[in-house]
């Protein structure tokens, strides 16, 4: 078995979340522009993922995922000064856009890794810190056919690193002990699956210090261990 990590290891979103933010605030009011940069430093708390110390039991229905997010991005908004009603109804829109396939782009390599490891035999899992609308995402994108099963955070209410998600994930995809994780993200998907006892690859990914490896490289790491 292979868990992946979704962003930055698979799949990238253009600007990201910020990005998403301004492109609703547009589909809105066509009038008030926006840098996503300006976004962006409202939008490094409040996210599930933020606290993966907390375990969310029962998880949230999507829509109430999605109301829990829509204050993060009201507050992002208003505070450059966008007036409440337009603010709030591009709130309600952030995650129709963050998840529309457009501005996503399956990172090179990423489905030649897929297939090596599918080919060599292991399951591919997607384990991600992500919305309730992930699985539909990774069909849209194409990868539903390499891919057996997507876990996504928020239907389970537990984020990466938190151990109960990894336990969660090896026990509902029944992974046996040749098991790996690769992920871009040093703590949440490394040091996470390695404290589960996971064997783990970072990938080159969106992060500063995500100095790993290129997926296919990690696919390789996993199939032809001895090369
Ligand atoms: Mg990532």
């Amino acid at each position: 078995m292979v868990f992946w990590d979704f962003d930055g290891t698979l799949a990238v979103r253009e600007g990201m979340w910020s990005a998403a933010v301004v492109d609703a605030l547009r589909s809105v009011d066509a009038g008030i522009t926006i840098d996503a940069e300006l976004i962006r430093p409202h939008l490094r708390s409040g996210f599930p993922w933020h606290q993966p110390e907390v375990v969310t039991s029962p998880p949230l229905t999507a829509d109430a995922w999605a109301a829990r997010l829509a204050p993060v991005f009201d507050q992002a908004l208003r505070a450059q000064g966008v007036p409440a009603d337009v603010a709030s109804a591009a709130s309600a829109r952030v995650l129709d856009e963050y998840y529309r396939v457009g501005p996503w782009q399956v990172i090179d390599g990423a489905l030649d890794a897929l297939r090596q490891t599918a080919d060599a035999g292991y399951d591919n899992v997607i384990l991600s810190n992500h919305g309730p609308a992930l699985p539909e995402l990774v069909d849209a994108l194409g990868l539903s056919a390499l891919v057996s099963l997507t876990i996504t955070s928020a239907a389970v209410g537990i984020e990466k690193p938190n151990p109960l998600l990894f336990a969660h994930a090896l026990r509902v995809a029944d992974a046996g002990d040749d098991t790996w994780m690769v992920g871009d993200n040093p703590i949440a998907d490394v040091a996470g699956a390695e404290r589960a006892g996971i064997r783990a690859l970072l990938a080159d990914g969106v992060y500063p210090d995500s100095r790993g490896l290129t997926v296919l490289q990690a696919a390789h790491r996993i199939t032809a261990p001895g090369d």
